[in-house]
C-alpha cells in the first residue's frame, strides 16, 4: 500500500503570494512609468498653453496699435489742411493709455504742433508730416495683467504698418518659470519613483519575511523528525542494554558476583532513561506561558556547589575533571529544581561534547556589575561562530545527521536558554570555534539591597 502525499497548504499559499507580489511589483512598475509619463506631458501642456498665450497677446496688443494707427489715418484725411483740429484730436489721444505723444509737422518738415511724451523711439509715420508715439511700455502692462509672467523685449522704432509692432519672438516665457516648470516636473519624477520604490521594497521585503518564517518552519519540521528518531534511538539504547542485563540474569547463568556488577548498569540505565524523559516534559512544559517558578532568594555559591557535588560521580564515571571558583555571597532569587537542571545540562554538554582524554572543565561564579555570572567552560569541540545563535533553539544540533557522533535531542540548551529567561537573566555561549573549547555564561540579576 502506497502513502497518499501530503498536500503542503503553506507551499500552496506561498505560490499563491508569490504570484500577488509579482502582479503588484508589475502593477507598481506601469504606475511610476505612467506617473512619470504624465508628469512629463503635463509639462509639455503646460508649455503649450503658455505658448498659445503668447500669441493671443502679441495679436491683442498689435490690435491696440494699430486701431490708432487706422483712426489717425482716417483723421488725416477727413481733417487735411486743418492742422489746429488735428492737434485738438490728437490732444484726445492722449488720453489713452497706449498713446505716448504727437508730433505734427508742415510739408517742409518744420514742427508745427507736439504734446504728450515724444522722446520715444517706438513710433508710427501718420499721412505725409504726422507722427503718433506709442508707450512702450504699454505691451508690459498688458502682460503684467495677464496671468501669465512673459519677458518683452521693446524692438525700437517701428514705422511700418504691415509689419507687426509686436512679433511673438518678442515675447518669452521667463527662464525661471521654465526652469519652475523644469523642477516640478523632476520633483513629479522623484516622487513618484521614490514613493513607488518604497512600496515595492516593502512587497519584496514581505515577501522575503514570509519566505524566511517558511523556511524556517520547513527546518524546525525536519528537526522535530530528527528529534523523534533521535529520542527513540536515545530510549532503545537503554532498553536494549536493560533487556540483555534482565536476559543474562534469568538465564541463571551468571555467578552471585557478577550479578552484583549487572544491577548498578542497568540504574545507570533507568536513569538515562528518567533523564531523557524529564528533559521532554520540561520542553513541553516550559513552553506553556504560564509556567512558574518556585523562586526563593538563595545564596548562589551554594546551590552551584549542591549541583556541582551530587554530578561528581556522573562526571568522574565519565573521566571529567571538574574545577570550580565560586564566589560566596551572591544573593539571587532562583527556582533550586530548575536551575540545577540548567548547571547540569551544561556539566552534562561540556562533557558529552569533550573527548575523553580532554574532559576538563571549569565552573565559576562572580559578580559583575548587578548581576551574578556562572560560567561552565570545557576545552572541547567547540561551536562554529555562525552556530552560536541558533544551538539554544528547540531541536537544534550542530552539524548534521550523519556527522553527529554524539546522541543528542536538541532539547538542552533549549532548556537552559527557557529557564534562565525565565529567572529575568540570560545564558550566551562563546567559542572561538571547532575544536577551541566552548564557556556558556548564566547571568542572572542579584537582589538588590
Ligand atoms: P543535545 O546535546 O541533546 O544535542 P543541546 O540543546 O544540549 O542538545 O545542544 C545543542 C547543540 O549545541 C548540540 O547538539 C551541540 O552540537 C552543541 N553544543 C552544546 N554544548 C556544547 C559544548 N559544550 N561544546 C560543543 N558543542 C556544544
Amino acid at each position: 500500500m502506497r502513502f497518499k502525499k501530503e498536500k503542503d497548504p503553506i507551499r500552496f499559499a506561498f505560490i499563491i503570494f508569490m504570484v500577488l507580489v509579482v502582479f503588484s511589483v508589475g502593477q507598481l512598475t506601469w504606475w511610476i512609468i505612467f506617473q512619470i509619463d504624465t508628469g512629463r506631458k503635463q509639462k509639455q501642456y503646460q508649455l503649450d498653453i503658455i505658448d498659445q498665450e503668447i500669441a493671443y497677446l502679441a495679436h491683442h496688443i498689435n490690435r491696440d496699435f494699430q486701431s490708432f494707427v487706422d483712426i489717425a489715418s482716417l483723421a488725416h484725411g477727413s481733417l487735411a489742411g486743418q492742422p489746429a483740429e488735428l492737434k485738438k484730436f490728437y490732444d484726445n489721444l492722449l488720453d489713452n493709455p497706449v498713446v505716448a505723444g504727437y508730433r505734427i509737422m508742415d510739408a517742409d518738415g518744420r514742427i508745427l504742433y507736439q504734446g504728450g511724451v515724444i522722446d520715444s523711439t517706438f513710433y508710427v509715420v501718420i499721412g505725409t508730416n504726422a507722427r503718433l508715439f506709442f508707450d512702450r511700455a504699454y505691451p508690459e502692462k498688458i502682460i503684467k495683467t495677464h496671468k501669465a509672467e512673459l519677458d518683452f523685449k521693446v524692438a525700437g522704432f517701428h514705422d511700418g504698418r504691415e509689419i507687426p509692432w509686436v512679433a511673438e519672438s518678442m515675447l518669452s516665457i521667463p527662464p525661471d518659470v521654465e526652469t519652475q516648470l523644469e523642477k516640478e516636473s523632476r520633483r513629479h519624477i522623484v516622487m513618484f519613483v521614490s514613493e513607488g520604490g518604497f512600496f515595492m521594497l516593502l512587497v519584496l521585503f514581505g515577501a522575503y519575511l514570509i519566505y524566511r518564517t517558511l523556511q524556517r518552519s520547513e527546518d524546525l519540521k525536519s528537526r522535530q523528525q530528527n528529534f523523534i528518531q533521535a529520542v527513540t534511538h536515545e530510549f532503545r539504547t537503554p532498553l536494549t542494554s536493560m533487556r540483555l542485563y534482565l536476559e543474562t540474569l534469568a538465564s541463571g547463568k551468571v555467578s552471585s558476583e557478577k550479578t552484583g556488577d549487572l544491577f548498578p548498569k542497568m540504574l545507570e540505565d533507568c536513569d538515562r532513561l528518567d533523564r531523557l524523559v524529564d528533559n521532554v516534559l520540561q520542553a513541553s512544559l516550559y513552553n506553556q506561558d504560564d509556567y512558574r517558578l518556585n523562586l526563593a532568594e538563595t545564596d548562589l555559591a551554594e546551590d552551584v556547589n549542591d549541583y556541582l557535588n551530587s554530578m561528581v560521580p556522573f562526571i568522574e564515571r565519565h573521566n571529567g575533571e571538574l574545577y570550580r571558583e565560586l564566589e560566596p555571597g551572591l544573593r539571587v532569587k532562583t527556582d533550586y529544581q530548575s536551575l540545577g537542571r540548567a548547571v547540569a545540562a551544561l556539566v552534562d554538554n561540556a562533557l558529552k561534547y569533550s573527548p575523553t582524554e580532554k574532559r576538563r572543565l571549569e565552573v565559576t561564579l562572580r559578580k559583575n556589575a548587578d548581576r551574578a555570572e556562572l560560567s561552565v567552560a570545557d576545552i572541547g569541540a567547540g561551536i562554529p561562530s555562525g552556530e552560536q545563535d541558533r544551538i539554544f533553539e528547540r531541536f537544534y544540533r550542530v552539524g548534521n545527521e550523519t556527522t553527529r557522533s554524539v546522541k543528542g535531542t536538541g532539547l538542552g540548551l533549549y532548556l537552559v536558554r527557557q529557564i534562565v529567561e525565565a529567572h529575568r537573566g540570560e545564558v550566551e555561549v562563546s567559542s572561538d570555534g571547532a575544536g577551541q573549547g566552548s564557556v556558556f555564561t548564566i547571568k542572572l540579576p542579584m537582589v538588590s539591597g
